[in-house]
């Protein structure tokens, strides 16, 4: 897997993660949490070492979004 992460992952929110088509969803454990990310579900900062979600979709990876893990679970669809 890259580790290639960018300023993409902060900077941007995304409103409706399901205008992207299919997404992958995985767990990012504490320990590969080396990066801040802000959570487009509240905005937040994910601190590095906080357990999250990625959601990565699959046609536009670049895309891909770090979430709470509650945020992700508890979003509106
Ligand atoms: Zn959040």
């Amino acid at each position: 897997m890259s580790t290639g992460l960018s300023l993409v992952d902060a900077g941007l929110t995304m409103e409706d993660p399901g205008v992207l088509g299919e997404l992958e969803v995985r767990f990012i454990q504490p320990y590969q949490a080396t990066k801040a990310y802000t959570c487009p579900g509240c905005n937040r900062e994910i601190p590095p070492g906080l357990g999250h979600m990625v959601v990565v979709p699959v046609e536009a990876p670049d895309l891909r979004r770090h979430w709470h893990r509650g945020c992700w679970m508890g979003r509106r669809t």
